[in-house]
């Protein structure tokens, strides 16, 4: 397509066309402890559907990125990491790399910050206990995404966030204590509308089939392709880890493959690429700065309660 849509996209690796990461969150029976606490150990079912990730999902996730040889991001709470230690331990074997994704999968914008701080701490430890190694990437669980997490992502040293869905491509993040990369998704490359039918949750979707759902997913990759975007997923394993879902990744894997030029990496790369061009200044990426606002939007007249 010669109309180019995306101002000034990044330059990818080898002159690659677009840059593709299978980012998952593992996050098991972590939401429903959260959410119901005193009754969760009586939800068996919704329990036997979560532990699919770790019984059925991981391995076969990573047999199929051996299959093609790339690898992915997995963003994890600590309380999974802790609990769920082999797949964890299978994911580091084969190269993949583990993301924070909270510690049981709070909602961190209804915390206070000092709470907030203790939630990154002790996942931070579970990551460094059982990879040996700490985590640069950070996924708020939700999507909630506070207006004290730039700041303490920042000062627990990561490199970048996946939370948020402002552009194409990635952009800095920047605040009062510094700046880190934002790779950005959107709920087009979520897998929960897809697919998700879980009363437990409050979402009740019209489950679709794997082949409707990755028109989805497809024309996204085929824009990024286009036009030189990044394509990041937010799939969970309990999810799109099932069977037929699972068969339809590998067909598109291997659509990515024959358009070719297509950059596949974990996301602590994209965003170590992202930071090299803008220090070398090959490529000036775009700045937020947060909070976006200091003081809420005064309302012009009152409102009527309901
Ligand atoms: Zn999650």
């Amino acid at each position: 397509m010669s109309l180019k849509l995306i101002d000034n996209p990044p330059p990818w690796p080898n002159g690659a066309r677009c840059a593709v990461c299978f980012s998952f969150d593992m996050d098991v029976e972590s939401l429903l402890h959260l959410n119901y606490q005193g009754s969760a150990r009586r939800r068996i079912v919704t329990s036997s559907t979560m532990r699919y990730e770790p019984i059925r999902a991981i391995p076969r996730l990573v047999e199929i990125w051996r299959h093609f040889d790339v690898k992915q991001t997995v963003f994890v709470p600590g309380w999974c990491v802790e609990t769920y230690a082999p797949s964890i331990e299978l994911l580091v074997k084969n190269g993949h790399e583990i993301g924070h994704h909270g510690y049981l999968h709070e909602k961190i914008n209804l915390l206070s910050r000092d709470h907030e701080a203790e939630v990154l701490g002790r996942g931070i430890e579970a990551i460094e206990k059982v990879t040996g190694k700490r985590p640069v990437g950070y996924r708020a669980p939700s999507y909630a995404f506070s207006e004290n997490s730039l700041d303490l992502l920042i000062e627990n040293g990561f490199t970048y966030d996946a939370s948020l869905m402002g552009d194409d491509v990635p952009y800095i993040l920047e605040g009062d204590k510094g700046s880190l990369v934002e790779l950005p998704s959107d709920m087009t490359l979520d897998d929960w509308p897809q697919y998700v039918s879980m009363k437990e949750f409050g979402v009740q979707m019209p489950i679709r089939s794997p082949e409707r759902a990755f028109e989805v997913f497809r024309a996204e990759f085929d824009a990024a392709f286009d036009h030189g975007g990044l394509w990041v997923s937010v799939w969970h394993p309990f999810i799109s880890g099932r069977l037929s879902r699972a068969a339809e990744m590998v067909k598109f894997i291997e659509y990515m493959r024959s358009r070719g030029d297509v950059w596949i990496a974990p996301l602590a790369e994209i965003a170590a690429h992202v930071e090299q061009l803008r220090n070398s200044g090959a490529w000036t990426p775009r700045i937020d700065r947060l909070p976006y606002r200091d003081a809420e939007v005064p309302h012009l007249v009152p409102l009527p309660q309901n």
